[in-house]
């Protein structure tokens, strides 16, 4: 729990601001109801409710994102609702909430729930006596709302090349081994609960370390990212691409039955001699390692069992498919037939 606190901001900030609210508005809504004030003091407790609402639907289901949008909507109407109906006296609520919607929704969801809570105050709770005072919170509004959008944008940028940063090669664009490690683990739940075939392809570039020798870092950079894009452009939108180490690339693609994995793996094979082009003109080429996902199979045998095709190709030729199952069927015939010339020849006495 404390973990999920502590690494996921959205949550930590439902929860914080979630508590703080419920801690907050509870003493205003004994009060109101003490006081008489029996429809603010109702207003208070479904705003209190659904809040708690919200938190507890972040900590269920982990959709903290959707858990802040509600939070968001939620406390600009509550906070309009409250104005309308007791006035100024409710008004200081009004900024906290200016500015707090900024960390629950995205900045211009944000910015829509202030304009729409400011534009119900005014418009239908008329709460001021005088214009100045009007004008004073429309214009104090604003300001905070502008400071706080930038604000907002800001974080919301930082949050998404982080994210990037953490996900993603930076030189590639190809996504990295941690999110391939947590991607293969979803592919197999899908499997075990829907059937849906999943095949894992390891790509390796032949010869790679001469590009470098004889043409520098520089020119194999450029090839490492030519061959990320020519992979993405020849795969479907549900395929994924990883990098998992220097040159070498895992693709990750649901819904490919293992009859159809060479043919996939074969083409991309094709595309990458007959399309790239390394330095002057050279050619490029790949040996591919390939393995459907198996009933009961973990990620570490699912990519041992495609990195040993891997390894296959590569010493049987490279710039060459080698699909693990055939391979294992291959050496499954080939001990069985070794075990039958063991037998035929302790059961034929030698002359
Ligand atoms: P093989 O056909 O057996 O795969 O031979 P290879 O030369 O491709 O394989 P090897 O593993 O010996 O060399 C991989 C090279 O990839 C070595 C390393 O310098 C290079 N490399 C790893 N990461 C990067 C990178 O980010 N950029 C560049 N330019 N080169 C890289
Ligand atoms: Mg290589
Ligand atoms: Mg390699």
């Amino acid at each position: 729990m404390f973990y999920r606190f502590r690494n996921d901001f959205q949550l930590s900030i439902i929860t914080l601001l979630g508590v703080s609210a419920v801690t907050g508005i509870v003493p205003f809504a004994v009060f109101r109801f003490w006081n008489g004030e029996v429809l603010a003091g109702l207003l208070d407790t479904a705003i209190v409710t659904l809040i708690i609402a919200g938190m507890t639907y972040a900590w269920v289901t982990g959709d903290s994102r959707r858990a802040g949008v509600f939070m968001c909507v939620l406390i600009s109407a509550g906070a309009a609702a409250v104005a309308i109906v007791i006035g100024t006296k409710a008004i200081f609520w009004i900024y906290v909430v200016l500015v707090t919607s900024f960390f629950l929704a995205p900045p211009a969801l944000a910015t829509v729930c202030n304009l729409l809570m400011l534009g119900a105050v005014v418009l239908v709770g008329d709460p001021f006596d005088q214009n100045q005072s009007l004008y004073s919170f429309l214009a104090t509004g604003i300001m905070v709302s502008c400071c706080a959008y930038v604000f907002g944008r800001r974080n919301e940028d930082q949050r998404i090349r982080l994210e990037r940063l953490a996900t993603h090669d930076p030189l590639t664009g190809a996504k990295n081994r941690r999110v391939m490690e947590e991607e293969m683990q979803a592919a197999i739940s899908t499997f075990e609960r829907n059937d849906t075939p999943h095949a894992l392809v390891i790509l390796d570039l032949d010869h790679f370390k001469t590009i470098n020798d004889n043409h520098g870092h520089g020119v194999g950079d450029v090839v490492l990212r030519d061959v990320a894009d020519l992979v993405n452009r020849h795969t479907r939108l549900s395929d994924t691409l990883f990098r998992f180490g220097g040159e070498e690339f895992v693709l990750l693609m649901p819904g490919v039955r293992p009859e159809a994995t060479a043919s996939v793996a074969e083409n991309l094979r094709y595309k990458i001699m007959t399309e790239l082009r390394g330095p002057r003109g050279s050619r490029i080429t790949a040996s591919f390692g390939v393995a459907s996902l198996r009933v009961g199979e973990s990620d570490d045998l699912w990519l041992e069992r495609a990195d040993s095709a891997l390894y296959e190709a590569k010493t049987t030729g490279r710039n060459k498919v080698v699909v693990a199952e055939r391979m294992e069927d291959d050496m499954d015939d080939m001990n069985a037939q070794a075990i039958v010339d063991d037998r035929l020849t302790t059961a034929v006495p030698s002359c």
